[in-house]
């Protein structure tokens, strides 16, 4: 499997190179063959060529099996016009990685604040209230006069459908319950539009059990009894920012795993930002991107129909749950190592010698 890895920036270097090693572990131990090519995006790209994301990144993204991408500090980029484009965006948008797939769990020796829970956001990745994709050409956001600003949201029958069926199809792996998160008491047209969609997909699962969910009274509900929850299916900004709070009430942000699936394509990246306040002293968590890779793992595994896949990505949650357990982690879940430290103990649970082929690309 050839890996594309781009580091990012804040904690995205240190967090990333945490991964690199645990993957290494792991293609080690189960003969992965895993190739990780490593290049640059956000500030240093922006450095080197003028560009936060070189275009001929694309090409390495499709002719790869997957990426690892970092967390990129997407508010300091401002004009596209300059090179300052969201790495994200530009990945999720181009290669149509349409689902973002959010787990969030507790686990055993850190129980979390609210008791035990084990659920999956899944949120639609390329439209919605997010001005920089959802257009086919300009942005989404106008500003009428000095003193005006319009930010326009696209929802689509065709996105709504894929995303309903991708969370629909998650939950039969799952407890086969799904949550539909909206405001169609406000935003009648566009969240009408995304029951209607998930609704006729639901008729498709008579296994799945659904209901739905206001998404202001949801931020009650998940904290007061996230253990109603399985399966969530919900739109683009709303998705984002329940799965911080998901995470957080998991434990900590640093456990917030994600991947960007698509037809063909796939992109592990943790669901937080590059955490600037805690950037290069060595106490960020690499939990979220470690557990982000498995999920890329996993789904190569089933995309591909390789156990060994799917088993190396057990074992990472596995080895994540034991370390959790024996307190090998780092501060934000009440830990005492750094994120190399973390990192090197977590490789170690997993065995292996670090065999998988790396190089640098720029
Ligand atoms: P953030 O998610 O980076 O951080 C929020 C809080 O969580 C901070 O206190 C941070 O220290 C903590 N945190 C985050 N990850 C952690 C980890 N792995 N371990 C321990 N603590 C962790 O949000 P922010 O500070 O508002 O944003 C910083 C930058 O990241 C901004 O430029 C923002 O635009 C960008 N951002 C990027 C992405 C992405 O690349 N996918 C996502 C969200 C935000």
């Amino acid at each position: 499997m050839h890996i594309l890895v781009l580091p990012g920036d804040g904690i995205g270097p240190e967090i990333t190179a945490a991964t690199v090693k645990v993957l290494q572990a792991v293609s080690d131990r189960f003969s992965l063959g895993l190739k990780l090519a490593e290049d640059v995006v956000g500030h240093e790209s922006l450095r080197r060529y003028g560009t936060t994301v070189r275009p001929d990144l694309l090409d390495q993204a499709r002719a790869a099996d997957g990426i690892i991408l970092g967390p990129a500090a997407t508010f300091d980029f401002k004009d596209e016009a300059k090179g300052e484009i969201n790495p994200s965006k530009f990945f999720r948008k181009s290669l149509d990685l349409f689902a973002n797939i959010r787990p969030s769990r507790t686990y055993e020796g850190f129980p979390g604040r609210i008791g035990r829970f084990d659920l999956v956001v899944v949120r639609e990745n390329t439209e919605g209230f997010y001005a920089d994709r959802n257009m086919e050409l300009g942005n989404g956001e106008i500003l009428v006069t000095p003193d005006v600003a319009v930010s326009l949201r696209r929802i689509t029958r065709q996105c709504c459908e894929r995303i309903a069926r991708a969370g629909f199809e998650l939950a039969m792996r799952r407890r086969r319950h799904v949550t539909l998160v909206h405001k169609a008491n406000v935003l009648k047209i566009g969240d009408g539009m995304f029951l209607d969609e998930c609704r006729k997909v639901a008729a498709e699962f008579p296994d799945v059990t659904i209901d739905d969910v206001l998404v202001d009274a949801m931020m009650a509900h998940v904290v007061r009894n996230p253990q109603r929850f399985d399966v969530i299916v919900t739109t683009n900004m709303f998705g984002d920012i329940l799965s911080d709070l998901t995470a957080e009430l998991s434990g900590s942000l640093g456990l917030g795993g994600s991947l960007n699936a698509g037809v063909g394509y796939a992109m592990a990246q943790a669901s937080h930002g590059s955490a600037p306040d805690i950037a290069g002293k060595n106490i960020a968590n690499p939990f979220s991107l470690i557990l982000s890779a498995s999920l890329l793992l996993a789904w190569q595994g089933r995309r591909e129909g390789k156990p060994e896949f799917e088993a190396a990505a057990s074992a990472i949650e596995a080895a994540v749950e034991a370390a959790i357990a024996a307190h090998e982690v780092t501060s934000d879940i009440g830990g005492r190592l750094g994120t190399r430290e973390a990192a090197t103990a977590l490789a170690n649970r997993l065995g292996g010698s670090s065999r998988a082929n790396r190089h640098q690309h720029a």
